[in-house]
């Protein structure tokens, strides 16, 4: 965790923040199940596999919260990446193709023990993906997406964009170049620097409580927000386990007023650190199922992960309750004019048809088709950015790679698998249901495509 870069600390609920990520105080340990069934001793050898991999790469494990000795264990010794290569090929061959054939669980239903399999399948061939591409082993981004994150990125042409832009063209205030006026036109609604925790936490709030009703949060959940700068994302939650997380947000660019609702949703409720929490409730302590103690970041969980965040915006504030909250409560907070709202929170629907634009970029830059200024330029053009935001979008490509389908892709997913099985719009309630059973499984991202 970058210390050096905290401006201050907002203690929620009375938590110190840990010291560093991935190094959990392991409160779950004492909970864990002692069962030695063939599945469990699969999932004990991934866990330390992927604790392995993170000698060699210090993104790669996002957070681990499972038994403190296993992480020693990997501290006190560097397997090289040939050997954690080969190791994994064997623990893909031990699950073998039948979910029956190493469940062992006689417990576990015949689905859990399906899901079960998958996941470790899906995620130990993403593990090996990784560490050949820690070898030197270069792929497309396609290839790289499906790879580590088991779904086929779809494309989109430059005309689709330019259809978009058009779109905006005829909305946005004043006249000349769309990106230019965009900028201008959104910086009346950037939250002033003094008041961003106050707002924060006000969203914060607002979001726990809409989760809090349909989702039974577990005891004692708890997490702590840090103000960060310098960094190539704009949030990050780091999940420490016990059902805390630390959140941090990083202030070196301006702070919009609906990114405040954004972020407390996707970080927090009903985001990574609901998941998280649920995760280590349901699977971890109630199941003893280990593989979910550790979060490898370079792995289809990542697409689950980041595609229910930024999907749980809408499921927490569906349709115009978002502008209404902001209407009601943040603007007049943060000391904004409310009266421009409406045409905003229009202006940024028709914006967000631009995300898929970043993925291009990163498309165009991992297959060598785009240059680095023409991917600015990209990203200026098309995800209406200024030259800073630009460079550093293309900062967070250069380090996460084909990580970015995760966040468009992976909430189309997420959206698509909950309506298919009936939580609707129109059907809030179930809507709700289904996501939080999705919350509390190992679903993997095949299910998600329905296949
Ligand atoms: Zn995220």
């Amino acid at each position: 965790m970058p210390v050096r870069h905290l401006s201050f600390l907002v203690a929620i609920l009375g938590c110190a923040a840990g010291e560093r990520k991935g190094v959990g105080d392991s409160g779950a340990a004492s909970h864990v199940s002692t069962s030695s069934s063939p599945m469990n001793q699969v999932a004990e050898s991934y866990v330390k596999l992927v604790l392995a991999v993170g000698k060699h790469d210090p993104d790669y494990v996002d957070a681990y919260y499972g038994p403190p000795e296993w992480k020693a264990e990997a501290d006190s010794a560097t397997i090289p990446l040939g050997d954690i290569e080969q190791r994994a090929g064997a623990l893909i061959a031990q699950l073998g193709a039948d979910p029956g054939s190493a469940s062992g669980a006689r417990a576990d239903t015949a689905d859990m023990a399906r899901l079960r399999h998958a996941y470790l399948h899906k995620q130990l061939e993403a593990m090996v993906a990784r560490v050949k591409m820690l070898q030197g082993t270069k792929l497309s981004f396609d290839d790289e997406a499906r790879a580590l994150y088991d779904a086929p990125p779809p494309k989109n042409t430059e005309e689709h964009f330019q259809e978009v832009i058009a779109r905006l063209d005829k909305m946005l205030p004043g006249s000349g170049p769309v990106p230019a006026r965009y900028v201008a036109y959104r910086s009346q609604f950037v939250i002033p620097p003094a008041k961003v925790d106050t707002v924060f936490k006000t969203a914060i709030a607002a979001c726990k409580e809409r989760t809090a009703r349909h989702i039974t949060l577990p005891a004692g959940e708890s997490f702590v927000v840090e103000y960060v700068k310098d960094k190539p994302w704009s949030g990050y939650n780091w999940y420490k386990g016990n059902y805390h997380s630390v959140i941090q947000v990083n202030t070196s660019l301006p702070i919009y007023i609906d990114r405040a609702v954004d972020l407390a949703c996707h970080e927090g409720y009903p985001g990574h650190h609901v998941y998280n929490a649920l995760l280590e409730k349901s699977l971890v302590r109630d199941r003893g199922w280990q593989e979910f103690s550790v979060y490898p970041l370079f792995s289809p969980q990542s697409l689950l992960a980041e595609g229910s965040a930024n999907y749980g915006i809408e499921v927490a504030f569906p349709g115009d309750e978002k502008v209404k909250f902001a209407k009601s409560v943040l603007l007049p907070l943060a000391g904004l004019d409310t009266a421009g709202a409406d045409a905003y929170f229009k202006a940024l629907a028709i914006r967000n048809q631009l995300n898929y634009a970043r993925n291009e970029a990163a498309r165009g830059l991992i297959n060598n088709t785009m240059s680095r200024d023409k991917a600015r330029r990209w990203l200026e053009k098309y995800c209406l950015m200024n030259e800073e935001t630009a460079e550093k979008s293309l900062s967070f490509i250069k380090k996460y790679r084909s990580y970015v389908i995760n966040y468009n892709y992976g909430a189309d997913l997420v959206g698509h698998y909950v309506e298919r099985n009936g939580g609707t719009a129109r059907n809030p309630q179930k809507r709700w249901d289904v996501f939080r059973r999705l919350l509390s499984s190992e679903i993997i991202p095949a299910d998600l495509q329905g296949k």
